[in-house]
């Protein structure tokens, strides 16, 4: 007998759908398959496999409004960043197609008297392991490089947004031949004996204490991996920040989906002689969000995913305040799934809130001498995924330097600008995607030798 998984509104706690969980003796069969199907797939030039992709794709932004309503329902972001996310993963796949061709074309090296070729060929089978934060933007990153390049795919989307996998999936399934992609459907346990099963390489994109699970179980049969974990992305305010612009800025990367972002600011460094106005401006900030269901008009902030999310984000929070953090805002907005924005100051480094990546509607500031001392706190970190500096461009670009996130914005957030790669330095990555390079790591890189 089947098991289910259900689908939980996450504003409402109803249940919205289930799907059947795929067994894992299962698996097997299915990688198979999947590898049954992957030579034919790879053969055909990469015009016609850009061609079925591109059709799946054009099927998906055809309904995207109902994806984003889908999108709100089963994770619980606000309507209108369900759409701007189906939108914006989906926005230009000709132009990525024509990039993932050029990064993916054979390139000639001649010597004296030999010419090598180095062609970039598919590994096989791909895993895609994709999150429930941005549940089709994720799976897309994973999934259309991988396809591509001419693997086939089986993907497993979050156990938490399972529905809006199988509306990504069922386009893809009326576009590509049988078997070249396959959805599975389960939590851990599924996820696991994915990465033990005879595929190729995996793809995942979660948090970094699975993303080392995949890693160990990977290594015993040297399994490529393309692994985007988490954050504890730093924000600094320099003296000739434009304070205004930069508490708007911590305000919205604090708390956009709830803070459910892998680079959403999670400390924000501000020197003595400005601490005390950002950290009024930012109440301010936060206490114009509006929290509420997600299908619900104006409203800026959703519900957390689940209840466990929000329990540990309130236990970050209460162990801060035991330590000595300053409750400076919390918002009314507390029942079920709920919680408002809440600002907290004086967070020092020994708090776990300061270290662990707390995925929640928190803006921690924290009070800082001067900017070798913002440098220094924010690159104390195992993390390294996104960082922003907030200050006269010039000297910002010169602190941006100097911090060892993979991705740094000034006077903006990290932006995933077609031709960049999304990356993670230390432990928030091993690999990435997307950008020329990016592209490349979905490929075995192959050269053959020949006398001029
Ligand atoms: P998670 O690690 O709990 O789960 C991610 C996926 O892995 C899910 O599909 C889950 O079922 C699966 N999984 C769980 N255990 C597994 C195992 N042992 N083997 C294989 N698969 C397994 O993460 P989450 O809670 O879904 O997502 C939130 C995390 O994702 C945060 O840490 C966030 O920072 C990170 N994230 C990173 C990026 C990025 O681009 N770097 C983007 C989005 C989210």
């Amino acid at each position: 007998m089947s098991e289910f998984l259900e689908s939980v509104d996450p504003s409402t706690g109803a249940v919205i759908g289930r799907v059947p969980i795929t067994p894992t003796d299962a698996i097997p069969a299915i990688v198979a398959r999947a590898q049954a199907a992957q030579p034919a797939w790879a053969e055909l030039s990469f015009e016609a496999r850009g061609a079925k992709l591109a059709a799946a794709v054009d099927a998906l932004l055809a309904e995207a409004d109902e994806l984003g309503t889908l999108i709100a329902r089963e994770m619980g972001k606000p309507v209108r960043e369900g759409i701007g996310e189906v939108r914006a993963a989906l926005a230009g796949v000709r132009d990525t197609l024509r990039e993932i061709e050029a990064a993916l074309a054979p390139e000639v090296q001649e010597t004296a008297h030999t010419r090598s070729t180095l062609f970039r060929d598919p590994y096989g089978v791909a895993a895609c392991i994709a999150p429930w934060n941005f549940p089709l933007l994720t799976a897309h990153d994973q999934v259309l490089p991988a396809l591509a390049a001419g693997n086939a795919v089986v993907f497993k989307p979050s156990e938490n947004t399972p529905l809006v996998g199988e509306a990504y999936a069922r386009r893809l399934l009326e576009h590509l031949p049988e078997g070249v992609f396959q959805i599975v459907h389960g939590a851990g346990p599924v996820g696991r004996a994915l990465v033990q099963s005879d595929v190729d390489l995996v793809v995942f994109t979660g948090s970094r204490e699975t993303g080392r699970s995949i890693l160990e179980e990977a290594s015993r049969s040297f399994k490529r991996v393309i692994l985007e974990l988490g954050g504890k992305d730093p924000m600094i305010v320099l003296d000739d920040a434009d304070l205004d612009a930069a508490a708007r800025f911590a305000a919205r990367s604090s708390f956009r989906n709830a803070g459910q972002v892998c680079v959403s600011t999670e400390r924000i460094f501000v020197t003595n002689d400005h601490h005390d106005v950002f950290v009024r401006k930012l109440v301010e900030e936060a206490e114009k969000f509006r929290v509420g269901p997600s299908l619900e008009d104006g409203v800026r902030m959703g519900p957390m995913v689940h209840a466990q999310q929000k329990a540990k984000v309130e236990a970050q929070v209460a162990r801060a305040l035991e330590m000595g953090a300053k409750l400076e805002y919390k918002s009314p907005v507390t029942e079920g799934n709920f919680l408002g924005p809440i600002v907290l100051s004086n967070v020092t480094h020994d708090m776990e809130i300061a270290r662990e990546e707390t995925f929640g509607p928190v803006a921690c500031v924290m009070r800082v001498a001067d900017e070798d001392e913002a440098v220094r706190a924010a690159n104390d970190t195992r993390f390294g995924l996104g960082a922003v500096v907030f200050g006269e461009p010039e000297h910002a670009r010169r602190v941006a330097r100097r911090l060892t996130a993979g991705m740094v914005g000034i006077n903006q957030s990290v932006t995933s600008a077609i031709g960049t790669p999304w990356v993670g330095a230390r432990e928030s990555g091993y690999g990435f995607h997307s950008g020329r390079e990016g592209h490349r790591q979905f490929t075995q890189l192959r050269v053959i030798h020949e006398p001029i």
